[in-house]
Formats: C-alpha cells, structure tokens, sequence
C-alpha cells in the first residue's frame, strides 16, 4: 500500500522559493570582483535566477545540458546556480585552481555547453578556449560598464544578456532524482573524477546539513562561506543557507586574511566554513592586528585535518566554537561534524580538544563503517582503525561517464581514508590510505603528527611523509615552514613532541623548507612532497 501524502519532488530550485517567500528580504551581502560590496536579498536572487534560466531556455539550453561555472562566490554565482537548475540543466562547477589543462580536460569531459565565468578568469579562458570545443558560448559574469575586449566566442555581459529578457517564466518540473549538479575531485593521481548530483540529493543534504548537530544554521544566523563554490559542491551552503533563511555574506575573490576579517567585523557574521589553509591566515592576520570575534558564534573547519592548535586559538582566544568536519566530494559533501553528543558536552580544556580533533559523528543519512582489507568489519573502540566506509542518499554510487564499480557487495563505497569509530560513534580520520607511514609493519597516523607539530609556537605549517628506511621499511619525516621571522632547531621541535606521542612515532628527521605545495583544494600535496624528498636520506638510514 502507497502512503496518500503529495508527491512534491525534492528540486533544488524549491530551495530559492522558499527562500524568496518566506526571508524575501534577508540580505545576500557580496563583495564583487569589481570591487564595491554589493547587496541583495532572496527575493531579488530568485527574480534574476529566473531571468537566467529564461534566458538559458531561449539560448536552447535544456534538461540533462551541463553548464560550467568558473567563479567565485558571488551573488551573480548564485543567481546562475538556481537558473540552471530551474530548466534541469547541470551546473558544473569548474575550480580555477587546476592547472589549466585540467580544467580543459574537465570541461571536455562534461561536455560543457555554456561557461559562465567571472572577470578573474578570462585571460586564463582565453589561454585554452581553443580546446574547449563543446562551449558555445561564453557569459562574464558582470556589467556592459566592466566588460573587457576579449576574444571568447560569442561573449556577453552577464547583465546584458539577463537583460534581454523580462523574468517571466515559471521553473520547469521534473522527477527529483534528476541530474541537477557536478563537481569533479581533485584527482592528485590519474584523471578527475565526475560526482553527479541529483536534486534529491542535494535537497536531502542540504537539510542534514543544516541541522542542530550538524551546522546548525538558522534564520537568525548570518552566514560567511569562504570555501568556494567550487570545492566539493560548496560544502552545501548555496543551499542549505537560503533553505534556513539565513543571512549571506559572499567573499568573492579576496579570501586573504585582512580581507576575510573585514566581512566577519562589518557584516556581523555569525557562522562561517573553509579549510584549515584559510584560517591559519585568518589567524595570523589576528595576531598582528589584534583584531576579536565579538560576533562569530561558530566556525566549521574540514577539507583537512582541523590542528588542536587551531581549535585551542579559536575557542580560547576568541571565543568561537570550532566545529571540526569531514567530507569528500563524493558525499555532496558532508560525511560528520563533530557537535558535542551528551556523553561528551561537560567536557573542558584538554579532554575536549581530544574530542574535537575527531572528525566527529554522522547526521542521518550516512552509515559508517570501518573494515580490514577483507571486508570484515572493525570494532568502535575508538583505537582500532580500518578502512572508512559510507552509504546514503547524497552518496555517489558511480562517476560520471565511467563503468568501474565503487561500491562493496553492500553498497558501501571506500572514502580511501583509515579511520577509527568510538564507541559513541565518532570517527577519527588516521589518514589517506596512501599518506599512512608503515614502518615495520605498522601504521603511523601522518595527520596526527602533522597536527602536533603546528602546535609549537613557532611553527605556521607542516606535513609529514614516509622516507625509505633500510630496517623498518618507511619512517616519517617531518617537513615544517616556520612562522616568519622564526628559527627553531630539530631538536627543539622533537623535543616539543616528545611524551606526546609513542616513542617509535617520532619522525626520525626535520626538513625545514619555506613553502608546502598544496592542491587545488588546499590540501597537501604529498605526491609532490614524497617526489621532492625521493632521495632524502634519513640521519638513522645514512648509517645503517
Ligand atoms: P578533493 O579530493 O577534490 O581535494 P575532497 O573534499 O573531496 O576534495 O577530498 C576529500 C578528502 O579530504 C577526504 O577523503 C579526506 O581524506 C580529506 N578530508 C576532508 N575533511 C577532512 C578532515 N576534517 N580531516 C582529515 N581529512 C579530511
């Protein structure tokens, strides 16, 4: 027997109505590429996304097309997002960060019919147009006044090309399970992977995104996301923001410190999202300054490992709550955040930040499981670690345009992270399955090293990778960057984490180098790191 309830398909565009009827004039605050901060509300985004789908509508563009975004966040972003989706066509959200082959390869293997770019990227656009065969057209995302001479085909100002049109136009209808959005992973090894996402769910997480134990985002809230639209399907925040009618604040290109900061002063921002990579510079920037948080209430971290040491800053010195998070593009994007569950909420000082540096527990719709290579499952003792599984609703079940199977027998698919579960259903993230050091065969967390080590005061970053080792195999080497201006020995770093951590966990040596490479979503890039010490020779190993 069928339930007698509505049929009302989960459609991302259901999100902006919402939005535009019942928080019509809460403020969607942009900081344009032009300069000037610009300011709209829901109601306003929704008439002019309407006026893009028309306008993509009049253009031939239809069900199942892809459109590419190369942009950063913006209120124009935005409005493009919500006019694809209203026609069930496909944003496609291009990170700029790639090398520009990558992004020729992406855009070639989506098939992506419309580019709709901000002023930043036409020189780059131009460099590789030529090989982007399937783009039909190109719309910059701005007005006639700043629109530069350039040779895209067929290129238009964004405001003059929605300007021909006059906005009345009603949404297209169509099954929820239709393709709505598409992001590509980084892909340090091989060729990026396409992660198709329907409107169901998007929708479905979106809601599990914003509840209490997750983000926790609510009307009266005013909300900065500084990770890009193009990372990970923006962490879910062009929809999980609008769909608790919170207010926006949109970074656009400047994601500096000095920059950030001025958005969360002036804007009164109460929650806000990014990578660590982000908010190391935020904090610095804090401590030249002298700058405070009165009005932050939260900020969640995620993308890599949050350090303790950035928790600690947050929450001691500024009195903002960090909400540690994990998540992969494959998971639209958010996996587990790390809210504080009864059995752990009287929890202070060091006892906390222990809790914290866990990725944190599941909303529903996502089961976890950790298992040995075999399958079997591992025990939640919070000590054990296996390789991390998922399943769920807003979970890819295959990548787009490719046959090979990523799910197990049931249905569960291999993040590529080890992890341990506690008994109260936190995950810790150990490591990648690749980035984990075997030495003498057993396992040393990379992370949890790494995270130790940016805890000495005079450390801004470091990363820490296996060096061939004669007798055990592999041993870590810990590669740092000091904070500027600052010396430190190796002795005086080993020696700060000495009685931290297990006696064979200690790197067996400290490279001191003045930059990490990073991918293009900020994390380490450890195939570069492994690549550039191929030939280090450990101080233990040179004499074995
Ligand atoms: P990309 O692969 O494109 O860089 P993703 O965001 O999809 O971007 O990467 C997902 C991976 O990032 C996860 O599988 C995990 O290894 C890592 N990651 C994400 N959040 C965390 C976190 N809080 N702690 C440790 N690793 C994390």
């Amino acid at each position: 027997m069928l339930g007698l309830m509505q049929d009302w398909p989960l459609l991302c565009h259901r999100i902006i109505d919402h939005a535009a009827i019942y928080h019509a004039d809460r403020p969607v605050i942009s900081r344009s590429i032009e300069g000037p901060i610009h300011r709209t509300t829901y109601a306003d985004i929704r008439r002019r996304a309407l006026k893009v789908a028309q306008r993509l509508d009049r253009d031939g563009i239809s069900l199942g097309d892809r459109v590419a975004t190369l942009a950063w966040n913006t209120w124009r972003h935005m409005e493009c997002w919500y006019g694809i989706l209203g026609i069930g066509a496909i944003y496609h959200t291009v990170n700029p960060r790639l090398f520009p082959e990558q992004i020729a390869w992406i855009v070639n293997h989506a098939q992506d019919r419309v580019m709709m770019t901000d002023l930043t990227f036409v020189p780059l656009l131009e460099k590789i147009a030529d090989k982007l065969p399937s783009v039909e057209r190109y719309v910059i995302l701005t007005d006639k006044a700043h629109m530069p001479a350039t040779t895209l085909k067929y290129a238009v100002a964004y405001e003059d090309w929605i300007g021909e049109v006059d906005g009345d136009f009603a949404w297209r209808s169509f099954d929820e399970n239709t393709a709505a959005g598409m992001c590509y992973t980084s892909g340090t090894t091989g060729n990026p992977k396409g992660v198709l996402y329907s409107h169901r769910s998007n929708v479905l997480h979106a809601f599990m995104a914003s509840l209490p134990d997750s983000k926790g985002i609510s009307s009266r809230d005013v909300v900065l996301p500084v990770v890009p639209f193009f990372h990970a399907n923006g962490w879910s925040l062009a929809f999980s923001t609008p769909l608790t009618g919170a207010a926006l604040v949109l970074p656009g290109a400047k994601l500096d410190g000095a920059s950030i900061y001025e958005l969360l002063d002036q804007h009164k921002v109460t929650f806000t999202a990014a990578v660590p990579t982000v908010w190391l510079m935020l904090l610095q920037d804090l401590e030249k300054t002298g700058g405070k948080l009165p009005h932050l209430k939260r900020v969640v971290i995620g993308g890599s490992a949050c350090p303790r040491a950035m928790t600690q800053a947050f929450q001691d010195k500024y009195g903002v709550e960090v909400i540690h998070a994990w998540g992969m593009t494959e998971m639209s994007p958010l996996g587990s955040l790390c809210t504080m569950k009864p059995e752990y909420a009287s929890l202070s000082g060091d006892a906390r930040l222990d809790i914290q540096v866990k990725q944190g527990h599941p909303p529903f719709g996502v089961e976890m499981k950790i298992t040995d290579d075999n399958g079997k499952d591992l025990p939640w003792d919070g000590k054990t670690f296996g390789r991390l599984k998922v399943r769920g609703p807003a979970v890819a079940r295959a990548y787009y345009k490719d046959d090979s199977r990523i799910l197990d027998a049931d249905g569960f698919f291999d993040t590529g992270d080890v992890a341990t579960m506690d008994k109260h259903g936190y995950m810790q993230v150990t490591d990648r399955s690749k980035d984990v050091i075997k030495s003498g065969g057993e396992w040393i967390s990379s992370i949890d090293l790494e995270n130790l080590a940016v805890g000495h005061p005079k450390v801004a970053e470091a990363a820490v990778i296996g060096v061939r080792h004669p007798k055990w195999d592999e041993r870590p080497l810990l590669i740092v960057v000091l904070k500027k201006d600052q010396r430190a020995t190796k002795d005086e770093i080993l020696g700060f984490m000495q009685d931290k951590i297990a006696k064979w966990w200690m790197p067996d040596d400290v490279a001191f180098v003045d930059d990490i490479p990073h991918t293009a979503t900020g994390k380490i890039l450890k195939t570069e790191l492994r690549e550039r010490f191929k030939e280090y020779k450990l101080p233990v190993a040179a004499t074995a």
